[in-house]
């Protein structure tokens, strides 16, 4: 597997941390990987002039379903979810900062929690589950005057119901709900 995004560092400061502003409730490592369809996840890192973010949604969110594409237009809609979450420069406005995109990327994979009532071998379409990963790279020339960011990723995914969000701007912390069309988050 190609990683070709900082991914190790965005892990390390968002999840191994353990970050005091989100220790609020003991099981947030749980939420943190849950997959309830209508939600997703967005982290983000701005180090120096780097700014990295991660976006993670059950493909329910973007597609309507999970199983393996089987119809043509199943698979035109996957083509399609994959080449909308590429086109970081429709999802997330960058307010200052003169920042471009380096590079975006999307896997799919299964669901990191486990469903521990469904260990039993059999298995059907309505226990499928699957999850796409979006990354971005953006390279800012004056990362220090970027002021906020604009998140249309519920305007561009209607399936996309609730957006937590959660950040380190320069060892900052921040956590946000982004929920109902556009959504900001200061970073100044
Ligand atoms: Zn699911």
């Amino acid at each position: 597997m190609t990683r070709t995004l900082h991914r190790p560092v965005l892990i390390a400061l968002l999840l191994g941390a353990s970050l005091p502003t989100f220790a609020g409730s003991g099981h947030d490592h749980h939420q943190h990987n849950a997959h309830v369809h209508g939600e997703a996840r967005l982290e983000l890192v701005l180090e120096g002039n780097t700014l990295e973010m991660a976006f993670h949604s059950p493909a329910h969110n973007l597609l309507g379903f999970e199983h393996e594409p089987r119809t043509d237009d199943e698979r035109q809609r996957t083509t399609a979810a994959i080449a909308t979450l590429k086109k970081g420069d429709t999802l997330f406005s960058l307010d200052g900062g003169d920042c471009t995109l380096q590079e975006a990327s999307v896997n799919q994979q299964a669901p990191t929690d486990k469903h521990d009532k469904h260990h039993h071998q059999h298995s059907s379409d309505a226990e499928t589950h699957r999850e796409f990963e979006a990354q971005y790279r953006y390279q800012c020339t004056a990362a220090d005057t970027l002021r906020r960011i604009q998140i249309d990723l519920t305007k561009a995914f209607p399936g996309v119901e609730k957006i937590t969000a959660e950040w380190i701007f320069n060892a900052r912390q921040g956590r946000k709900i982004l929920s109902g069309g556009a959504a900001t988050i200061e970073v100044k």
